[in-house]
């Protein structure tokens, strides 16, 4: 066992480990689990993780669950991180990676904190959980839930992409639409929270979620030899996914696997909902609200988020930056990376294909660095944002030409 503490995020508060936990009681910030990373490095190596199986739980020494007899799994597979060597060269680079997430249990990477999260909650009791949702997140624990008999409450917006309302539909959860944004669904789930003594599930109010979602980082250190890459984008939302990263690497820093250097974190977001570049390009150390937010790319859809500090600060200490890029490249670069490498990935991953174009074309990444693109999610998800166009033949008609 190796969680020393939880604390909070903000005003540094020290709680005890192993509790069902939400926010910080005394300043309402996120509460992060700590390590006693002394001790995790003088019983973990690198030999010792490379015998174990390729999942999560492989990392276990770095994650919070007790036993291992409470594992909630759904066969979680190491994702690969798979060269784009045809679509590098077409851009005079080299050096680009993909990790596709699109490869868990439910196609996205919110499995992860699901597995996680889920995991926690089973070994602490936790009989109902309840959840605001873009829809990814919300299925993930669907199906999590079914394995561990929880309960689940979840209200995603009417807009969401549908199949994520049949996953949750099939797995048994208390599914709710809102006429609104996530925004809206996270005033509902408050509101049923505080009267039916469920737990919060929602981004960051729980502190287990993000020690999932941290094993991307894990696993990409690993991937590269505990060399880490040069800079890493990843499409930002909640923005869970990149203040996990970026805890695994100063953990992993801690316990001396990897050196001093840390990739330069890229937060990618839409033009249509771009909260956190507004923040970073007004040097605010938070953001605003972002009225009438839209965009494709559903998964990144969040006005504010709870962490949005958490995520400026990552970018920040790393030396990376943020950038937000428009549906239309979005739709261009996921049919780009369809026809040339065989991937067909998320808009979200695509938003990062975006971005890494215009950062080599502006200079601020260059031509040789070692750079990893975060596909959250399979294309398969959002078949709805393919526009076909296919002619139809009579049995008799040949194929023209
Ligand atoms: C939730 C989600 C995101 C955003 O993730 P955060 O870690 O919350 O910023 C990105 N892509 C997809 C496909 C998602 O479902
Ligand atoms: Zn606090």
């Amino acid at each position: 066992m190796y969680v020393s503490h939880l604390e909070c995020s903000k005003c540094g508060l020290h709680l005890e480990p192993h509790k069902i936990a939400q926010l910080c009681p005394t300043c309402g910030a996120p509460l992060l689990v700590r390590y006693d990373l002394a001790k995790v490095k003088a019983s973990f190596s690198k030999d010792a993780l490379a015998r174990r199986k390729h999942n999560l739980w492989r990392y276990r020494e770095l994650l919070p669950f007790q036993d291992e007899t409470s594992i909630i799994s759904l066969g979680e597979v190491m994702t690969p991180l798979i060269p784009l060597e045809k679509l590098a060269r077409s851009l005079g680079a080299t050096g680009l990676y993909l990790k596709d997430e699109g490869l868990n249990p439910g196609g996205t990477f919110k499995s992860r904190g699901a597995a996680m999260g889920v995991t926690c909650a089973a070994e602490l009791g936790v009989k109902a959980i309840a959840m605001p949702t873009n829809g990814n997140a919300g299925a993930a624990w669907s199906i999590y839930c079914a394995k561990a008999g929880i309960d689940a409450y979840i209200v995603m917006p009417v807009e969401a992409p549908s199949i994520t309302r049949s996953e949750c539909a099939i797995a048994g959860a208390k599914l709710y639409l809102v006429n609104g944004l996530i925004s809206d669904a996270g005033k509902i789930i408050a509101r049923a929270v505080s009267k039916n003594k469920w737990t919060d599930a929602s981004t960051l109010k729980e502190p287990y979620r993000i020690e999932g979602k941290k094993t991307m980082g894990l696993e990409i250190a690993e991937q590269l030899g505990w060399e880490v890459p040069d800079v890493i984008l990843y499409p930002t939302g909640g923005g869970v996914g990149i203040i996990g990263i970026y805890k695994a690497l100063l953990e992993l820093r801690e316990i001396g696997w990897i050196g001093d250097k840390m990739p330069r974190l890229v937060a990618v977001q839409s033009e249509g909902c771009a909260p956190i570049v507004k923040a970073w390009e007004e040097k605010q150390a938070a953001s605003e609200f972002w009225p009438d937010s839209s965009t494709i790319a559903f998964g990144i859809n969040v006005p504010k988020a709870l962490g949005d500090f958490l995520v400026l600060d990552a970018v920040k200490q790393t030396g990376g930056c943020t950038i937000a890029v428009s549906d239309e490249e979005v739709l261009h670069d996921q049919a780009e990376l369809a026809r040339t490498e065989g991937l067909f990935i998320c808009p979200e991953g695509a938003a990062t294909l975006s971005a890494y174009k215009r950062l080599l074309n502006s200079g601020w990444i260059k031509s040789g660095e070692k750079t990893v693109l975060l596909n959250t999610g399979s294309g398969l998800k959002y078949p709805n944002t393919v526009r076909v166009d296919v002619p139809v033949l009579e049995p008799s008609e040949d194929i023209p030409g």
